[in-house]
């Protein structure tokens, strides 16, 4: 069998890291064609001379340039190019079969879109690329003859737990509810006073994963489970009101699909995020991810609660973005983005985060049906707005 040709948006981050370890495992199945990384160039160089790709994407000529002569001293081959254009170009060349999308945040959107159009196997990691583009994501996967796996742990169980063949109808499939498990994250049982002093370095302090900064920052607030109600949403064409929240404080069940005869199908595992990774590569198979098999012997139990939407507003303030549609979850994330990057430089508090995006979404005027090109101009007006919230 030929190898899989595989380009990685975000190699440098938790996701490209974890990706590249699963690729390790498998050089016949498959090769590297190109790595993007932003600011760990140190990282992307040590990741060219491991997987010779045919191409490395970093920020800017500078680096790149400073990249190139590193590479060639080295004796590697790998061209360097630059800049969001090269991003999309990358994900569209011939020789890569699938695009794993692991760039944080909005700026994944387009690379992710071009890799939708050009008809790859897109594994999808970067949660917001879906959640600002919406219907336009799913008509460029449809359009574009793309394969769309979902990385998410969360929505990788749900994808394991749907019928084989799942095509977008929940009722055909006597399926009754999505039911997407959340960890709780480090402030779980903290009282909401309590979260006003939090640091970023506390918010980070993931209990059973561990990932990039935002996300974890997102799991704290649990905008990130708000995020990935609006995934699903897109993903399974799913109605908000047949997702529920559960949280599941031990991460063993990674979410869960309830059927209409009262059977629900979970997938468990270690919290380990080779294992979703793995199967959006090799799937419909199965191949070794290198991760700890699950010993329900040593587990203390399993337990389930509501979430509390009082402590943590993120969640609620998603819902009601679903709700209203058009370009307001893009709102919401771009809103978020800049929260989340003004709480992790000491800016704001945590507590400033659900009031920076509540603001945004209330005070930037939105539209029903955006283009491509409204909704970026959404994100943009969103971002001025929060900045100009976290000023005040
Ligand atoms: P990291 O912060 O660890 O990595 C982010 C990656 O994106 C890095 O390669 C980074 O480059 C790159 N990057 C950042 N900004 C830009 C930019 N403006 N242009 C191009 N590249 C950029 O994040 P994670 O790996 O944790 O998460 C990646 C995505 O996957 C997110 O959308 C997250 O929500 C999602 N996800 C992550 C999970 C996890 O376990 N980590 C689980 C489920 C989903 P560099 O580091 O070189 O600056």
């Amino acid at each position: 069998m030929k190898p899989q040709g595989i380009t990685l948006l975000g190699a440098t981050g938790s996701i490209g890291v974890n990706t590249l370890d699963v690729v390790a495992r498998h050089p016949d199945r498959y090769r590297v064609v190109a790595l993007t990384g932003h600011r760990q160039v140190d990282r992307l160089y040590e990741q060219c001379l491991a997987f010779a790709p045919a191409v490395a994407v970093v920020a800017d000529a500078t680096a790149a340039a400073a990249l190139t002569a590193r590479l060639r001293s080295a004796g590697s081959r790998t061209e360097v190019w630059h800049g969001p254009a090269a991003l999309e170009e990358v994900a569209r060349l011939p020789e890569a079969d699938m695009v794993m999308s692991a760039i944080v945040g909005a700026a994944g959107l387009r690379p992710t879109l071009a890799a939708a159009h050009a008809g790859k196997r897109v594994l999808l990691a970067n949660k917001e690329a879906l959640v600002v583009s919406g219907r336009l994501f799913i008509d460029a996967v449809q359009k574009g003859g793309a394969e769309l796996l979902p990385v998410d742990s969360e929505h990788n169980a749900i994808f394991q737990s749907l019928p084989h063949g799942y095509a977008g109808d929940l009722d055909k499939a006597g399926v009754s509810k999505l039911i997407l498990t959340a960890s709780g994250g480090p402030f779980r049982q903290l009282p909401f006073e309590a979260m006003r002093h939090v640091s970023a370095d506390d918010a980070c302090r993931h209990p059973n994963w561990v990932m990039g900064r935002k996300i974890s920052v997102d799991s704290a607030s649990l905008m990130n489970k708000g995020l990935e109600v609006i995934e699903a949403h897109w993903l399974f064409n799913a109605p908000a009101e047949r997702i529920d929240v559960v949280v599941h404080p031990q991460s063993v069940i990674h979410s869960m699909v309830q059927y209409v005869d009262g059977s629900v199908v979970a997938q468990l595992g270690s919290p380990d995020m080779r294992t979703p990774i793995a199967y959006a590569m090799s799937w419909p198979e199965r191949i070794d991810a290198g991760v700890k098999p699950l010993d329900f012997t040593a587990l203390s139990g399993l337990s389930f609660e509501a979430p509390d939407l009082q402590r943590f507003p993120c969640l609620q303030l998603a819902f009601d973005a679903l709700a209203a549609a058009g370009d307001a979850p893009a709102v919401l994330n771009a809103a978020n983005e800049v929260a989340v990057a003004a709480f992790l430089d000491g800016r704001i508090g945590f507590l400033d985060i659900a009031r920076v995006v509540a603001d945004t979404l209330d005070g930037v005027s939105l539209s029903a049906s955006p283009d491509l090109d409204s909704l970026l101009q959404r994100d943009a007006e969103a971002r001025v707005f929060a900045r100009s919230c976290i000023a005040t």
